[in-house]
C-alpha cells in the first residue's frame, strides 16, 4: 500500500449543547470543531477529506432562508482558519490541490470547496443527487446551503459509487467491501449512512503504518463509538435515517472492538481536535 501522511486543520467552531451530541453529556455549550484532513498522497498531491467552515459560510448565510442556518448553528471561524489559508500560510499552492473528497453535503463539510478551483470533487452519486436541486428551506433542512458549491461543481464531481468494489482486509470488519478511489488501494472508502444520505468514510494507511479510518459525522465523539452511545433524541431532527444511524454507529464500535490499534477520527471529536493541535496526528 502506498504511504501517505496526514495532517488536521481545525477550521473554526460551533457551540452546541454537549447532552445533544452525546446522550449522558453535560447540559453546557461546547465548541464543535469543524475538522478537514490533509491526505498527503506520493502521486497524487494533497488530497483533502472535507473542506470545513470558510467565510464563504457567512457569505451563505447572508438571506433568508439560510440564514437560519447560522442561527441554530452560530459558527465561530475566521479567514486565517480556512484550509486554503493555513495551506497558503505553509507555502502551498492551491490550484496544486487536484482533488477534494467529500464525506457528504453538510455546510460544515463543503464550506471551503469554492476555494479549490482546480479540484475534481468526489463524493456519493446519492449525496449529490439529494441536494443538488434543493433551494431555500429545502436546502437548509437538511443542511445544505446551495451557494457553497462552485456554478461548475457538477462538472468536476467525480462519484465513487461508480466504481468496482473492493474486498477488505479482515482487518476493517465488519466493513467487507469498499470502493478504491484512487484505485491504488491507497485509500478506501465505505458508506457510512444515517447522519446524510451517501456518507461515506476512508480508509488510509500512514507512512509509519498507522491504519486510520476518517470517519465523518458517522460519530461526533470518540466515547460514542468506543461505548455505542447515540446522540441525544433530540440530534434526530438532523439525521436522514435514524435507523441506518444507530446502525453504522454500532458497526464503528464492533469496528473499534474488534481491531483497537486503528484510529478512528470523527471530524467534529474533541479528541481528534486535540491531536490536531499537538501536531500528532
Ligand atoms: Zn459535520
Amino acid at each position: 500500500m502506498t504511504a501517505i501522511t496526514l495532517t488536521i486543520f481545525d477550521t473554526g467552531y460551533c457551540r452546541q449543547l454537549e447532552a445533544i451530541s452525546l446522550r449522558g453529556g453535560e447540559w453546557r455549550m461546547v465548541p464543535f470543531h469543524a475538522l478537514a484532513f490533509g491526505i498527503n498522497h506520493p502521486e497524487r498531491g494533497l488530497v483533502l477529506f472535507d473542506t470545513g467552515y470558510t467565510g464563504h459560510f457567512f457569505d451563505a448565510c447572508r438571506t433568508f432562508p439560510l440564514s437560519l442556518y447560522s442561527k441554530v448553528t452560530p459558527v465561530c471561524t475566521h479567514p486565517a482558519q480556512s484550509v486554503a489559508a493555513q495551506l497558503q500560510n505553509q507555502g502551498v499552492d492551491l490550484p496544486s490541490v487536484r482533488t477534494v473528497l467529500l464525506s457528504h453535503f453538510h455546510a460544515d463539510h463543503i464550506g471551503g470547496v469554492r476555494d479549490f478551483g482546480q479540484a475534481e470533487f468526489v463524493c456519493m452519486k446519492e449525496a449529490y443527487e439529494h441536494v443538488r436541486e434543493r433551494r431555500g428551506f429545502a436546502a437548509v433542512r437538511h443542511g445544505f446551503l446551495p451557494p457553497l458549491l462552485p456554478d461548475d461543481f457538477a462538472e468536476r464531481v467525480r462519484f465513487i459509487d461508480e466504481r468496482e468494489k473492493v474486498v477488505l482486509s479482515d482487518k476493517y470488519r465488519p466493513f467487507t467491501e469498499a470502493y478504491d478511489v484512487f484505485g491504488d488501494g491507497s485509500v478506501l472508502a465505505v458508506g457510512l449512512p444515517g447522519h446524510a444520505v451517501g456518507q461515506y468514510g476512508v480508509f488510509l494507511t500512514d507512512e509509519h503504518g498507522q491504519d486510520i479510518f476518517l470517519c465523518a459525522d458517522a460519530a461526533w465523539s470518540s466515547r460514542a463509538y468506543r461505548k455505542n452511545v447515540l446522540p441525544h433524541p433530540l440530534a434526530s431532527l438532523i439525521m436522514s435515517d435514524v435507523y441506518a444511524y444507530r446502525k453504522t454507529l454500532g458497526k464503528l464500535h464492533e469496528l473499534h472492538r474488534s481491531n483497537p490499534t486503528l484510529r478512528i477520527y470523527p471530524t467534529h471529536c474533541a479528541d481528534v481536535w486535540r491531536l490536531g493541535q499537538e501536531g500528532q496526528v
